[in-house]
């Protein structure tokens, strides 16, 4: 039996390693041992809850297309986690995990299930939310909560503020509340945490989390198919509309147009509205500026880079949810080295147990280097703005004076527009701080230079080309 489930989890792999980088591969696919096949489910074992729960948000199309070629239409994927580790912490205790008969939305009905020491299985319906139910989903996931959301000096206005909204949604002067922030800072956690605080104090209310993707996704179907109205009535009935990444909805005039006229419904009648964003309102691009402007009427926080202390604290927690033991200058390493990006924090953490749980080798601070040096290569490296300014002038020849200057000359012009551009890609900074350190320009004017850019870059190749040397010159 085993023979054959290895031969269908190899079939699997090889396909799955066509499709994904090598080094997500390694980190999430390596470990993973076949262990049963019996009709058409096949078991196969992880090294950690954490690894399941990764696997299921990153991977689980992926895998069921793998196992459906393998398989057929009935395959289906049981996951049996080894919780055991390095340190031998092996008491039996209980895990809440999605239940395979009772729910079609991943995230929102949970059961309790024992783990003994070996072996428990999960069992994985292979449902992805969101797109068999029509009746209203919170689509809500309960482990993305307030307890599990730690508080620091980089999230307590945000982290207050969705408290406040949590308790009296729609009757705060937080509405919208917007929270904004580069990637991996919790956005989406804090966002689904204040849903899921409001369908606990407040059950009766029709809470609905949507990724602006998919809202887009789903407008232009509503369009294709006629059905717009619905489509905003829809939207209309809701009580606590979350939209997260609402920076998507940029140069999409027709979605942005009926979200308006949704949100305009929504706050005129006192439900709340709840946005992510990754910038801030004023440095937002090509979103419409009543959108924006309705945007600014609740609070916009911003979550910042943790601090050392909340990132001890972060491992910590997941490190104690998981049953897992670290010791402590391992855990004060990986704090000190990955800082800006919360979920590469966790993705280093989990790696670092996967590789030690399966190759029974203690977790030492080597093991650690490792496996950073393999994050932070993945991790954009930070160039700053006087980085770009020179490497714009070399590419050009000329200096960075010139580039800076007031001239109107068109290639020069054209050299600070591609600095303006790749500084607002590639830094943190915002539009104003460009502009002031880029030949002392304002906002608009970095502004104009993005736009133009992009527009260049799909009009002239020439340009295009321009474009494509330096963003490899910046990125190597
Ligand atoms: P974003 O949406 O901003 O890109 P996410 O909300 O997806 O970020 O967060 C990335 C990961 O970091 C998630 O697994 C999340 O649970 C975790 N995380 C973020 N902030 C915190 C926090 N304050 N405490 C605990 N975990 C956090
Ligand atoms: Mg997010």
């Amino acid at each position: 039996m085993s023979n054959t489930a290895a031969t269908v989890w190899n079939n699997c792999l090889a396909f799955i390693e066509d499709n994904i980088t090598s080094q997500a591969y390694k980190t999430w696919f390596e470990p993973i041992k076949a262990v049963k096949l019996t009709d058409s489910a096949l078991s196969i074992q992880v090294p950690s809850k954490f690894f399941y729960e990764w696997l299921e948000e990153h991977y689980v199309k992926l895998l069921k297309v793998a196992l459906t070629k393998e398989l057929g239409a009935t395959a289906k994927l049981v996951y049996v986690i080894r919780m055991e580790n390095t340190y031998g912490n092996k008491q039996p205790f209980t895990e809440r995990i999605p239940s395979s008969n009772r729910s079609n939305t991943q995230a929102s009905q949970n059961v309790d299930v024992p783990l003994k020491n070996k072996s428990p299985e999960l069992k994985n319906p292979f449902v992805i939310p969101g797109i068999r139910n029509v009746k209203i989903e919170s689509q809500l996931n309960p482990n993305y909560n307030f307890d599990s959301f730690l508080e620091g000096e980089s999230n307590r206005l945000a982290r207050s503020a969705g408290i406040a909204v949590a308790n009296k949604p729609g009757g705060t002067s937080f509405n919208p509340l917007l929270v904004f922030g580069g990637v991996g800072l919790g956005k989406t956690h804090l966002a689904h945490a204040i849903g899921v605080d409001i369908k606990d104090k407040y059950p009766e209310k029709t809470v609905l989390y949507i990724s602006a993707e998919k809202f887009v996704q789903q407008y232009s179907e509503s369009v294709q198919k006629n059905n717009r109205n619905d489509f905003i009535h829809f939207y209309q009935v809701i009580d606590v509309l979350i939209v997260d990444d609402i920076q998507l909805l940029s140069g999409k005039a027709g979605t942005q147009d009926v979200f308006f006229h949704i949100f305009n419904h929504l706050h005129q009648n006192g439900r709340q509205v709840i946005l992510t964003s990754d910038k801030a309102p004023v440095d937002m691009i090509d979103i419409e500026q009543r959108l924006l402007s309705r945007f600014k009427w609740g609070l916009s926080a911003e979550l910042n880079h943790p601090d050392y202390e909340t990132r001890v604290a972060i491992i910590k927690n997941k490190l104690y949810r998981d049953g897992v033991e670290m010791p402590d200058d391992i855990v004060e390493f990986l704090a000190n080295n990955i800082k800006t990006n919360i979920r590469e924090l966790e993705g280093a953490i989990i790696s670092l147990i996967a590789h030690s749980s399966f190759n029974k080798k203690e977790i030492t601070i080597e093991l650690a280097k490792k496996i950073v040096d393999n994050y932070v290569k993945h991790t954009k490296r930070e160039v700053s703005i006087d980085y770009i300014q020179k490497v714009v002038s070399d590419y050009f020849q000329m200096d960075v004076e010139t580039l800076q200057s007031k001239t109107r000359k068109r290639h020069i012009v054209q050299a600070r527009q591609l600095a303006m551009f790749f500084a607002k890609k590639f830094t943190k900074a915002s539009l104003a701080s460009i502009g002031s350190q880029i030949g002392q320009r304002d906002h608009a004017t970095v502004l104009h230079a993005c736009k133009t850019v992009d527009n260049l870059s799909s009009t002239d190749k020439q340009f295009r080309k321009y474009v494509e040397d330096l963003q490899k010159k910046l990125t190597i």
